[in-house]
């Protein structure tokens, strides 16, 4: 998987690209990450790469040729394995369903904005997609960037240590929240960690992780149930809390 990433600011995606598991990723050659500064495209003495909006109005605007010619200077960019999509608050919603319709790609062009935005040209002509990482306005396409990067670099097998660690994790693939963890020490300023947890038994263990998947799933966010296939012992337990929640 290839991943460019187009910006004004390359300088605030380095450290975090550079840093824990996504670093790890690149090193390990499961990931490549290329950073483009979008005024290495802009074919004008002084490097312009925005300019006010026609029909006046505050904020500056994105122009469309250094963008175009940043993408069009990456190779298999119109192919059918390479999506380019724009960071926009009104983009489809990330999810982690989009992580892993975008991790079957070879190439993804993330291409980040700022100031107003951009021209529509862009949004019209070049890019294949639009995504938005929630319902709020940051001041640039950065953030937005390097949480797809995070979220879709997770997903590429031999990037996370522990095997099936995504699958485990919220939203992965049982669909659900995940359960609580603990760690030592056994007893913190008079809260213990459960019993349960000490047992060493397995079975009880799996047990608990899952009661506790599921509780806290139908407490947070009980919609996610909706698109999870549950087992008959499941669907009983949720029945349970359903009724535990008519009682209180
Ligand atoms: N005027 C734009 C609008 O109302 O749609 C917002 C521009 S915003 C200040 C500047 C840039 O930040 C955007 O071009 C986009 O790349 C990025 N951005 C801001 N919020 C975002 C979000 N929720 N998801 C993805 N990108 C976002």
């Amino acid at each position: 998987m290839h991943i460019h990433l187009l910006t004004l600011f390359p300088e605030v995606c380095i450290p975090y690209l550079d840093t824990s598991i996504v670093g790890r990723a690149q090193k390990s050659g499961n990931l490549t990450i290329s950073l483009h500064d979008i005024r290495d495209y802009a074919a004008n003495p002084h490097n312009v790469t925005d300019d006010t909006p026609y029909g006046g109005g505050g904020g500056m605007i994105i122009k469309p040729e250094p963008v175009f010619a940043a993408v069009e200077s990456i190779g298999g960019w119109a192919d059918e394995t390479s999506e380019t999509i724009l960071l926009t608050p009104q983009g489809r919603l990330f999810s982690q369903d989009t992580a892993h319709e975008l991790v079957k790609l070879d190439q993804i062009i993330l291409i980040a904005g700022r100031y107003e935005g951009f021209d529509e040209r862009i949004r019209k002509y070049l890019a294949t997609d639009e995504i938005s990482v929630g319902d709020y306005v940051v001041t640039g396409g950065e953030l937005p960037a390097l949480i797809i990067v995070d979220a879709v670099a997770r997903l590429i097998p031999g990037v996370l240590g522990a095997v099936g660690a995504a699958a485990q994790d919220s939203h992965g693939a049982s669909g659900m929240l995940e359960h609580p963890h603990y760690t030592r020490p056994v007893n913190f300023r008079g809260w213990d960690v459960p019993d349960v947890l000490l047992s060493g038994n397995h079975e009880k263990i799996a047990n608990w992780r899952i009661k506790q998947s599921l509780r806290r799933t139908w407490q947070r966010r009980p919609e996610l149930l909706l698109d999870t296939q549950l087992s008959e012992y499941e669907k009983e337990f949720i029945a349970e809390l359903a009724e535990e929640s008519v009682v209180k």
